[in-house]
């Protein structure tokens, strides 16, 4: 890919107005501003560089001088020196954290061994690591988590007996999990087993973290248990290399394939490399297209975002609605309210050569085929020619756009789908019908309107004057006002025609020419609108036909669908995903099923982010709704693989009210074969406490 720079976000500095600095006046105005503030500032630069030689002195000598200097009434020159001395500071903060941990260590093993360790032993401890806190505030997370560990701890033991012990080290054990072992649940992993002398490496995944089983002694755990790619379960007693490692990517093309590069796809990618740090040479998208956004680019040209963008950051802690990466806004980009398709594209392909995706474009997935080892084969068309990539993980990002559904329509062989058209002015005749009448329909209609053609539009829901709680089950505001404009009097072109409730039941050929779109009129639903409702009632539309009597319209052209999208993951998925049934309504009748973290729960390692999103009762269907979840699924890609040193950066972007997490899906089941070793762990867990403990 071309890399160019494009300005995504205001340079902040040079963008926002600055706040103006305070400045104290007296009552009068033509007095100046008080200037004491520079000096304060000024006696507080003291550094080491301009204490220079005299930071070096012993604390007596320079006890002595400060003595000395008050003598002398030199108060200046005594603040100065005290400074100086107290820079010292954070140094022996320091210190004091080391001897905390000095004075811990051996307290953690006498408990793990089970002797006999009261709350007072636990004092020295204690003052060590509050003295750090209290000498280096500034820097005291570390000193202040250890305090907090130690007051947990110091409260099991006043109630300390036999068990106790026990749950002392499970539930610290507990505790440090995340923070103190090297990978993660679901970890590809090799492990020394020595079953084979030829070869005593062997894969695996690690299915449970802190293992301990039936019969082991108190506080007998070992860091991990794997399942072998042959199935056997065994454990690896130590957390070090030369007993369990990450699998090498030596086979692996890459970590994470991202399939699609639409908004979803370029977002989840973002946020894997930049908030979470991932390589962006081991993230590849594949993208069928021939340029980044390429459903973005097949709008019909006058289609528009109906999501405003407002470039708010900086002034507040949300995001422009269609941003798909922090500290970027198309609304600043673009500078447009409602992008068109080619527009919003173009931001995120000048987002994906920012932040250096590794984008394939022209590259089709066929197929995605999970090895015995975990990792996938990833089948693609490029080029004319097959190709195999193989990962670790699959992002699945290829959208609903370009996989429409006619809603079984009888006939629907005679129209075109509205995302196939490119042009609502270009398109022939100076008529045509509409089916459907929610976002799409409407929008068709107005752009169908203003092109100065007969509309009629055929719809399930008279969705003008449906009311609703969420946004993206009723009309969209923008949407509701260009339809009221196309429907004023004084409207230019001819009005269009809005028929609801029907339920379009087929599309025939007539004799004469043209087309039949017959139809059944529906029970009216009430109410639509909650009672006290401050909008205007829509009045542009034609009074309902009687429940259950026929209507046919006639159109000489072939009849515009805007029934949806039936989505990639039904579509060419669904090998990868299990459905739900069709029971619920709207986007979550046959939803893919996904874990907590939108992994799918019939191929781990599978991912879906984008408008096919659903938890629970909510469905992740716009841009501000799904770029959520960018950060679960980040967050749950590198839990597995990633050091713990780089974990204080999950779950950063875009973290919202639809971000729920609640953990990865559990081990094994119980009762499965176990490799017969066991090992006290003690400096395991000891490690781990202090682990936590730093
Ligand atoms: C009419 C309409 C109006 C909308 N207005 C708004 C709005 O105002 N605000 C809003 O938030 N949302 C809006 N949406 C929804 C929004 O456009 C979609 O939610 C968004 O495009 C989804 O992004 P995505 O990345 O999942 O899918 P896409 O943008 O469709 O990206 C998927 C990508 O995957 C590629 N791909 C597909 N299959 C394969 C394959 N097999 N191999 C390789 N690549 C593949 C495609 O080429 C495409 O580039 C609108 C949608 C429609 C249809």
């Amino acid at each position: 890919m071309q890399t160019k720079v494009v300005a995504l976000s205001p340079a902040r500095s040079s963008m926002l107005p600055r706040a103006p600095r305070t400045v104290l006046r007296a009552a009068k105005d033509d007095m100046p501003p008080y200037d004491g503030y520079e000096d304060e500032v000024a006696k507080r630069r003291i550094s080491r560089d301009n204490v220079g030689v005299s930071f070096a002195k012993p604390t007596d000598i320079r006890t002595a001088r400060l003595k000395q200097l008050l003598q002398d009434e030199d108060f200046a020159a005594a603040e100065r020196e005290s400074a100086a001395a107290l820079a010292v500071l954070p140094e022996l903060a320091d210190v004091a954290r080391l001897r905390g941990r000095a004075l811990l260590s051996p307290l953690l093993d006498t408990l793990i061994d089970g002797g006999a360790v009261g709350k007072a032993d636990f004092e020295g401890a204690y003052e060590a690591y509050r003295l750090a806190s209290i000498m280096n505030p500034d820097d005291s997370a570390e000193a202040d988590e250890a305090l907090g560990r130690i007051r947990d701890l110091c409260q099991k033991l006043e109630a300390r007996d036999k068990n106790d012990l026990e749950e002392v080290v499970e539930t610290t054990g507990k505790a440090v999990e995340e923070k103190a072992l090297r990978f993660g649940r679901g970890a590809r992993v090799v492990c020394n087993t020595g079953r084979n002398s030829e070869e005593p490496w062997e894969a695996g995944t690690v299915v449970a973290l802190y293992h301990r089983e039936e019969g082991w002694a108190p506080g007998e755990v070992v860091p991990y248990q794997v399942r072998l790619n042959d199935g056997t379960l065994i454990y690896a007693p130590f957390d070090a290399d030369g007993c369990i490692r990450l699998r090498s990517g030596d086979d692996l093309d890459v970590d994470v394939v991202v399939v699609g590069a639409g908004a979803a796809g370029i977002g989840c990618a973002v946020s894997l490399t930049r908030a979470f740090g991932l390589d962006p040479a081991r993230v590849r998208l594949l993208e069928r297209g021939d340029a980044v956004g390429a459903s973005f680019r097949a709008w019909p040209e006058e289609m528009r975002f109906i999501s405003p963008s407002f470039n708010q950051q900086g002034w507040t802690s949300s995001f422009d609605l269609n941003a798909v990466a922090q500290d970027t806004s198309p609304a600043y980009a673009l500078h447009a309210q409602h992008p068109s398709g080619k527009q919003y594209a173009d931001y995120l392909a000048a987002l994906a050569a920012d932040a250096s995706l590794d984008v394939r474009l022209g590259t089709e997935v066929r197929s995605v085929e999970k090895l015995a080892d975990g990792d996938f084969d990833v089948r693609v068309r490029a080029g004319g020619a097959d190709n195999i990539m193989r990962t670790r993980f699959v992002v699945w990002a290829a959208g609903e756009f370009q996989y429409p559904s006619t809603g079984d329509l009888p006939g629907a062989e005679h129209c075109v789908h509205n995302s196939k058209v490119e042009s609502w002015a270009g398109l022939p005749g100076d008529e045509r019908v509409v089916i459907g009448g929610y976002e799409s329909g409407v929008d068709a209609c107005v752009n169908l309107a203003r092109a100065g053609k007969k509309v009629t539009v055929l719809a399930s829901t008279p969705t003008w004057n449906v009311q609703t709680p969420d946004p993206s089950t009723e009309l969209a505001p923008y949407t509701a006002e260009r339809l009221r404009e196309v429907t004023a009097p004084g409207f230019h072109g001819p009005s269009p025609e809005l028929l609801a409730p029907l339920r379009v039941l087929r599309v025939e050929e007539a004799s004469e020419g043209g087309f039949n779109v017959v139809s059944a009129w529906k029970k009216q639903e009430t109410p639509l609108r909650p009672e006290g409702s401050l909008r205007t009632p829509f009045e542009g539309a034609a009074p309902p036909g009687a429940a259950g009597s026929e209507l046919v319209v006639h159109t000489n052209q072939p009849p515009v669908l805007c029934t949806g999208f039936e989505g990639s993951v039904a579509a060419i998925g669904r090998d990868l995903f299990d459905l739900a049934d069709d029971s619920g309504t709207g986007c979550i009748a046959g939803a893919p099923l996904l874990t907590a973290e939108d992994e799918s729960t019939k191929t781990p390692g599978v991912f879906l982010v984008g408008p096919t999103v659903v938890q629970g009762e909510l469905s992740f269907c716009f841009v501000y709704k799904f770029r959520q979840r960018f950060g679960i699924v980040a967050d749950a890609i590198f839990r597995i693989q990633i050091p713990p040193a780089l974990r204080h950066r999950r779950r950063r972007n875009f973290q919202g009210p639809g971000a729920r997490h609640e953990g990865r899906s559990p081990g094994p089941a119980p009762g499965e074969h176990v490799h017969e070793r066991s090992v006290l762990l003690r400096e395991h867990v000891r490690g781990g406490l202090l682990t936590f403990l730093n």
